[in-house]
Parts: C-alpha cells; sequence; structure tokens
C-alpha cells in the first residue's frame, strides 16, 4: 500500500480516538492509537493494490503531512492534544514501512523483515 494513504489512515483514525483522549488524557490511548494503526497498516497491506504514484513522491506527500498538522496547530486551527493524537497514529501507520522498507535496507538487511505482512 501506498505510504501516503497509511499516513493518512493514521491521521483520519486518531479521530476516533479523540473524545477519550480529551476526556481522559492518558499516555496508554496513544500507544493502543499506535497499535491499532500498525495492525491497520498489516490488513492494508494484505489486500491487493497497487502504487499509482512514484515512490519519491509517495514519501513527499507522506512526509508532508505533519508539517500541516504543526503548521496548524500553531495557527490555533487544532488543539495540541489533537496534534499529538495525530502524530501518534501517523507515527502507527508508517512504522512498519519505516522498519523493513527503512531501517533494515540501510543497514543491509533488505531481505529481512520484521513485519511478516511485507513477506508477502
Ligand atoms: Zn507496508
Amino acid at each position: 500500500m501506498m505510504v501516503s494513504i497509511h499516513a493518512a489512515v493514521g491521521i483520519g483514525t486518531s479521530l476516533l480516538f479523540r473524545k477519550k483522549a480529551a476526556d481522559k488524557p492518558e499516555k496508554k490511548i496513544y500507544i493502543i492509537l499506535l497499535a491499532c494503526n500498525v495492525a491497520l497498516h498489516g490488513i492494508m497491506d494484505l489486500i491487493p493494490h497497487s502504487h499509482p504514484l512514484p515512490s519519491y513522491v509517495d514519501i513527499g506527500i507522506a512526509l508532508s503531512m505533519p508539517t500541516f498538522l504543526i503548521s496548524f496547530a500553531f495557527m490555533k486551527k487544532l488543539k495540541r492534544i489533537d496534534v499529538i493524537l495525530m502524530l501518534s497514529g501517523y507515527t502507527g501507520g508508517l512504522l512498519p514501512d519505516i522498519i523493513d522498507l527503512g531501517v533494515f535496507r540501510v543497514l543491509g538487511l533488505g531481505a529481512f523483515k520484521f513485519f511478516p505482512w511485507h513477506y508477502i
């Protein structure tokens, strides 16, 4: 699945946790959101898909999303807790690709995958 789609789903799912985080802000909400987005990443990678954009465009779009979120926070359009929630979902959505397709490739371990859905 495209990285920008994982990032957008990560940010979008954070809206489901917004009320819970506002009522009772605890760190475990961010960890649960991150874990949910790692699982969603696996489900989305298993669904048959294509990559219509070149990878540099896809990665560029994905990397620009936190910039917009943080700029909205500075403009007071978003609350700080919402931005932290969205960044947590964003990180969870991208984490499997960062580890398997980024870190392991840089370390020369491109054949090894931590997340099993990347073998398929
Ligand atoms: Zn992936």
